[in-house]
């Protein structure tokens, strides 16, 4: 596959790694300068200071954002972090790639992406409860059901949700649950919603694997990461006849050459507060050596950058799947390309999430209940159509499916923009 190097960066940033591939879609598609200016900007950026009575009594002044990088095509959706890590380019770069991803799956929504700096984990309950309250408060003009829909991510889930929704509903004077998306069940969160992403991943492998003609009972894998993402999409390739050979968390990987026994890690780290640390039936190996083991099929679901220039030479899997945001450093796509390797990029295999959430929103507005198996037969159909759309643009340009979702979404929203108009 022909590959167009992405222009030479000073220091890679994620906003900048994130442009330096808009950068060669915006080319290919022969963007004009003026709507590549109204695209790679984001709409707003807002930065709050929340002042919040810790438990101890004294008051402690975080810090949060909101970045809306895009809403050409509807109101804007994106997660919100908790982290210490999280900061302003990091926040913008989350937003764009939020535009690009609802564009791919053709989702009416825009782009945005929130986060706060603190440190989830070391926080009591209550004081997560005021400090979600108060970045509801602060951001009331900014949320809104037709406006700005936030969402989980990093740090925060179904319970921030539901606080978010109470202070929003709180300041309406009536119940918005559409306001925000990965709430509780009981709350108006969907069916499916937990496994979603995962299942996009399995969905987008199986597409894949077909155009390499990949037969699943000969077909083996590694996903990084037992989490959400990585524990539903190793179970789902696993039923579907996978040899699933290695899986990792944070306490290290885990190998067996006659395949895993998902289940059964599944149930073990049910017990073990979702810890594979200690697992019986596998040989422990190096999170490092997992991303380089001799299987077919790499899916990398745990976190940004971790396939870098450093490790891409040694990868000998056919196919990776990107269950994680941002797990391929922009330097190291050439090498992969150049390996022949087939990826099929984050902002296309992981968008099983938005599109559940989107799921929940349309049912919230609808004020129904859609089945588990409603939810899951409409995401299965829109991942399989975006990736046949990506597929299909990646071989018309002679590029990577990376660049190819670049240039659906881009197309999308440039297109978009041109009816719309500006001032
Ligand atoms: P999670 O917190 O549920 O799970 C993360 C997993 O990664 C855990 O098993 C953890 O032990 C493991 N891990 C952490 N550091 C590791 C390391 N250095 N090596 C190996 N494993 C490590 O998170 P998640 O929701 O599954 O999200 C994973 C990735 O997928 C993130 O990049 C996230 O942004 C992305 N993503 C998640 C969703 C979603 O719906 N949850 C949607 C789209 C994208």
């Amino acid at each position: 596959m022909a590959y167009m190097e992405p222009a030479p960066l000073k220091k890679e940033n994620p906003f900048e790694s994130m442009m330096s591939r808009f950068n060669v879609a915006a080319d290919l598609l022969g963007l004009d300068e003026d709507t590549y200016n109204v695209l790679k900007t984001p709409t707003r950026q807002i930065i709050v200071a929340l002042p919040v009575t810790m438990d101890n009594g004294r008051i402690h002044v975080f810090e949060g954002y909101r970045v809306i990088h895009s809403t050409i095509l509807g109101p804007s959706k994106g997660g919100i972090r908790y982290d210490l890590d999280v900061n302003i380019d990091e926040v913008k770069a989350l937003a764009a790639w939020m535009t690009w991803k609802c564009a791919v799956v053709d989702l009416p929504y825009g782009g945005a992406k929130g986060g706060i700096i603190c440190d989830p984990k070391t926080m009591s309950r209550g004081e997560l409860e005021r400090l979600t309250r108060a970045y509801t408060l602060s951001l009331n003009d900014v949320f809104g059901q037709d406006k700005d829909i936030p969402a989980p991510d990093m740090g925060t889930g179904p319970q921030e949700m539901a606080w978010l929704m109470d202070e929003y509903s709180k300041s309406q004077g009536m119940t918005v649950n559409a306001v925000v998306t990965g709430k509780p069940l009981v709350l108006g969160g969907s069916l499916g919603r937990v496994e979603a992403t995962g299942r996009g991943v399995m969905i987008s492998a199986f597409g894949a694997m077909e155009k390499l003609k990949m037969i699943p009972s000969k077909t083996s894998a590694a996903v990084q990461g037992f989490g959400n993402v990585g524990s539903n999409a190793a179970r789902l390739l696993y039923e579907r006849g996978i040899h699933v050979k290695a899986i990792s968390d944070i306490s290290g990987a885990y190998w067996n050459d006659k395949g895993l026994d998902i289940p059964a890690m599944l149930e073990y780290a049910a017990k073990n507060n979702r810890s594979l640390e200690g697992f019986p039936g596998a040989e422990k190996i190096s999170n490092e050596e997992l991303i380089t083991a001799k299987v077919d099929l790499l899916v990398p679901a745990a976190k940004e950058d971790v396939i870098t220039s450093e490790n891409a030479g040694k990868i000998q899997a056919r196919l990776i799947v990107e269950g994680a945001n941002g797990p391929t450093s922009s330097k190291a796509d050439a090498i992969i390309n150049d390996k022949g390797i087939m990826v099929v990029p984050d902002i296309l295999a992981n968008a099983g999430g938005v599109t559940v959430s989107y799921f929940e929103w349309v049912q919230n507005r609808l004020g129904y209940k859609w089945t588990l198996d409603r939810v899951n037969r409409r995401s299965d159909r829109i991942m399989k159509e975006a990736f046949d759309r990506v597929f299909a643009a990646a071989t018309q340009h002679k590029v990577a499916m990376r660049i190819g979702a670049y240039v659906v979404a881009i197309d999308k929203v440039a297109q978009t923009y041109k009816f719309r108009g500006g001032f």
